[in-house]
């Protein structure tokens, strides 16, 4: 039987697993990214639950992800620097076989673009998708360099601006912003050591802060606050950092130390403006599917992101392996996975609308009642870390 080839648009968290994970049925891929250069250290850190982590075991080391990381322990406090909860993630490992990290995202990338270059996957950079074409028996694509391919299949991976998205569905809502901007950045400053451990999460005087410090030192931090104006691409790189400083010095003003000396130590800030995808009831055209943020992007609040994005690539494996027609494969992917992903992004959007500030009033019962709903939060995740798909298992179309 002749070999099927997939094109995979995307090399960021989702693109490279996803080749990894057809190279195990056998069908081979290129992945193309738009990005011109293969530096994978953009971005600030996210979120590995298990789930997350079970998704990825087959394709890298596990241990690796360890050299670099801040355990996923949340510790709660107050604007007065009382702690008021704490939500342990110790269990975990006995309970769904991994614990909750949080690392780079950089880190995360390279070693799954590693791993695929290790198998000779191509990962051609520089590649932005501009247009597709479904041939009748697979798909023809070009990129803004004026090359192009053609493939059995194609699998959108390019993120939550998704170019093939916007081919697939010229007429589906584009992302929406949602004025909240979430940054992070590291900064290194002496004595902090001793606080590895746990996340400290700080529901400051006006706002919400949150800092971790690595198993190497470096204190990694992110904060959330609402901008009205949506910044433009060109800001988020970077040039945003002076006034995201200036801004969050102000807003923690009266904030238990450290807050104000991580910030100040800070050098380069990264701004993520969180972006709402409206729900879409179809994941597939033709030859051609999304996966990861292109198909389902959630705000960050719960950190679900990447390990929803990497059980996906799972899922869709699986399917294309057991159901040899492409669109029948692919419908029975979206059938699997958008229940799951709806409740997700939903219980992500709850959370978040609980990280802005209440007057003094709802702060004093906020910090009464919140080992409460820490407790009751933590069941909630429960179904979210406890899946993991049984990879021989087959899938019936
Ligand atoms: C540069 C960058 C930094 C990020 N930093 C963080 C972070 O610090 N914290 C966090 O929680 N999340 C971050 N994210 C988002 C996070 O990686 C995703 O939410 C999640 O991991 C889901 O992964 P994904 O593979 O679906 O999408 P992504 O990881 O976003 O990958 C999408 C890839 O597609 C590429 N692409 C986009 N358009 C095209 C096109 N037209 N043609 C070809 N390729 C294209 C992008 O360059 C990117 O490499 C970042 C995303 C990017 C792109």
């Amino acid at each position: 039987m002749k070999t099927r080839k997939a094109i995979i648009i995307g090399a960021g968290i989702s693109g490279p697993a996803m080749a990894l994970q057809l190279r195990r049925i056998g069908i081979e891929s290129v992945v193309y990214e738009g990005r011109s250069h293969s530096d994978t250290s953009e971005g600030v850190f996210l979120g590995l639950t298990p789930n997350g982590q079970n998704a990825v075991r087959d394709l890298v080391d596990l241990t690796l992800l360890r050299e670099k990381y801040t355990p996923g322990k949340m510790e709660f406090y107050n604007a007065l620097n009382r702690k008021i909860g704490q939500l342990d993630t110790a269990r975990q490992r006995e309970q769904f076989g991994a614990e909750t990290i949080q690392l780079k995202r950089g880190k995360l990338n390279g070693l799954l673009r590693q791993a695929a270059l290790a198998q000779k996957i191509p990962i051609c950079t520089g590649k932005k998708l501009t247009s597709l074409r479904q041939t009748g028996n697979g798909v023809s694509v070009t990129f803004a360099d004026g090359t192009g391919d053609a493939a059995d299949l194609l699998i959108g991976c390019d993120g939550v601006h998704s170019a093939t998205r916007k081919l697939l569905f010229p007429g589906a809502p584009l992302p929406r912003y949602t004025g909240l901007l979430s940054t992070g950045a590291y900064a290194r400053l002496p004595g902090m050591e001793s606080l590895f451990g746990a996340i400290h999460m700080v529901f400051g005087e006006k706002a919400f802060f949150a800092y971790a410090v690595s198993n190497q030192g470096e204190v990694w931090w992110f904060n959330n606050y609402r901008r009205a104006e949506e910044p433009s691409p060109g800001e988020v790189e970077g040039e945003l950092t002076a006034e995201i400083k200036r801004r969050l010095l102000q807003l923690h003003r009266n904030d238990p130390h450290p807050i104000r000396a991580i910030i100040a130590a800070t050098d380069a800030i990264a701004a993520y403006p969180v972006y709402e995808l409206p729900f879409l009831e179809r994941w597939h055209r033709g030859a051609a599917c999304l996966v990861g943020d292109a198909a389902h992007a959630t705000s960050p609040h719960i950190g679900q992101g990447a390990s929803l994005a990497l059980e996906d690539t799972v899922v869709l494996a699986r399917c294309l392996r057991d159901i040899p027609d492409a669109e029948r494969a692919f419908a029975a992917f979206e059938a699997r996975r958008q229940e799951r992903v709806r409740r997700i992004v939903q219980q992500a959007r709850k959370v978040g609308d609980n990280k802005t500030s209440p007057g003094k009033i709802g702060q004093f019962l906020r910090d009464l009642l919140l080992p409460f709903f820490v407790r009751r939060e933590a069941k909630k995740s429960n179904w979210v870390y406890a899946y993991r798909e049984d990879w021989l298992r087959p899938v019936t179309g």
